[in-house]
């Protein structure tokens, strides 16, 4: 899949087994290497480096092994990413290479994006997640008053998507991604949406095809949005779609407790039930809740969070402006749009939900 932005152009490429491709790419596509950083997670260095590494041995690569999960996006970590980096002598002409999450992703981009002003990367994602993660060049760690403040554009050269890297998911992670891949359907592909609600049925027992498609898809949309939008002025936003709650619920349950997608999903499922109220959708939301429970997700807002103490997350969310909350509603599947909501309107909906 052909990535296009006002910036740069680069290819996705997806299928079992695409890892072996890394290599060559790296020949083709740049004069001289001088050296190779992968960094990665411990989870996923213990179950998938072995597969990589071989593949890379002309070059030595140095590894860089991060706390797995939101833990790899601190000042500490990408601090010690860096002194690897000028430990092991990596110049301008060196590569760093993402083996991982979204989690990794983001802090492999925001070392290449940083180090020397600016070195190029390769994503070679390892969740459903990363379809979104790894396309749109947005990179970024946390600070201890709020998620991705630190960051960049930043876009790869190559993602490398192999699939065969994916079986050892755990379920919850797999619903995670799998929340994203349900949004890009509901904000671009009327088409796309039904054949995902009559096709998908068991997330723990995804052939390849649906997994392949659900995934080539999702990027393709995700790319449709960003294409067009590259530093998020107007229809990228559209990608928040289902965010605006889920990041304030994410955040009250506290990261690690809840998976983003997760989260995600419950204000989707809010965002559907307000599009229907005020914005002319006719949709079944009865219907898609019972999909996606069969699915394992939660459909409703922990009983433990306080309606207020959401509404005023969603307020400070850094994607809301000048106090009120927008947020994206569909007119149709398909067609999404941005409305002001207030807060009265908003309180009284949460309570309900
Ligand atoms: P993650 O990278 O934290 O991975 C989730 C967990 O799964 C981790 O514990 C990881 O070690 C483990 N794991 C990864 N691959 C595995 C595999 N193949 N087998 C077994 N375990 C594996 O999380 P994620 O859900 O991939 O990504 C979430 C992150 O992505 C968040 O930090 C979020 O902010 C970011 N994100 C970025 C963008 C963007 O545009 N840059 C978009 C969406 C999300
Ligand atoms: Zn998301």
């Amino acid at each position: 899949i052909q990535i296009q932005t006002s910036s740069k152009s680069y290819n996705v490429f997806v299928g079992e087994g695409v890892r072996t491709e890394i290599s060559n790419f790296l020949n083709n596509h740049f004069a001289n290497v001088t050296r190779i950083l992968i960094i990665t997670d411990e989870t996923v260095a213990r179950i998938h480096l072995d597969k990589l590494i071989p593949l890379l041995s002309e070059w030595k690569p140095v590894i860089f092994t991060a706390p797995s999960g939101e833990k790899a996006k601190t000042f500490e970590v990408y601090y010690e990413a860096l002194s690897i980096a000028l430990e092991n002598g990596l110049d301008r002409k060196s590569v760093i290479l993402a083996l991982g999450g979204g989690a990794v992703g983001d802090l492999s981009g925001f070392v290449a994006a940083s180090f020397m002003r600016g070195i190029p990367f390769i994503q070679v994602p390892t969740t459903i997640l990363a379809h979104d993660s790894a396309v749109g060049g947005k990179v970024a760690i946390n600070h201890p008053l709020g998620k991705n403040m630190i960051g960049a554009f930043h876009q790869p050269e190559a993602v490398f998507y192999d699939l065969e890297l994916l079986n050892t998911l755990p379920e919850q992670e797999i619903r995670s991604g799998f929340a994203e891949v349900i949004k890009h359907a509901l904000i671009y592909d009327a088409d796309f949406y039904h054949w995902l609600k009559s096709e998908i049925h068991h997330l723990n027992a995804l052939t390849s095809e649906q997994l392949f498609e659900s995934l080539t898809r999702g990027i393709q949309i995700k790319n449709e949005f960003v294409s067009k939008d590259e530093k998020e002025t107007g229809i990228r936003a559209f990608l928040n779609f289902g965010h605006t709650l889920g990041h304030a619920i994410e955040s009250e349950m506290g990261y690690g407790n809840f998976t983003h997608g997760e989260a995600v999903m419950i204000g989707m499922i809010f965002a559907l039930k307000l599009s229907n109220e005020v914005s002319g959708l006719s949709f079944k939301t009865d219907e898609f809740i019972s999909w996606v429970q069969g699915l394992g997700y939660q459909t409703e807002i922990p009983e433990q969070l306080s309606p207020e103490r959401l509404l005023l997350k969603m307020k400070q969310d850094k994607k809301s402006s000048g106090g009120s909350v927008k947020f994206v509603l569909l007119e149709q599947i398909g067609q999404p749009k941005l409305q002001e909501l207030s807060d009265e309107f908003l309180l009284a909906r949460i309570k309900n939900l």
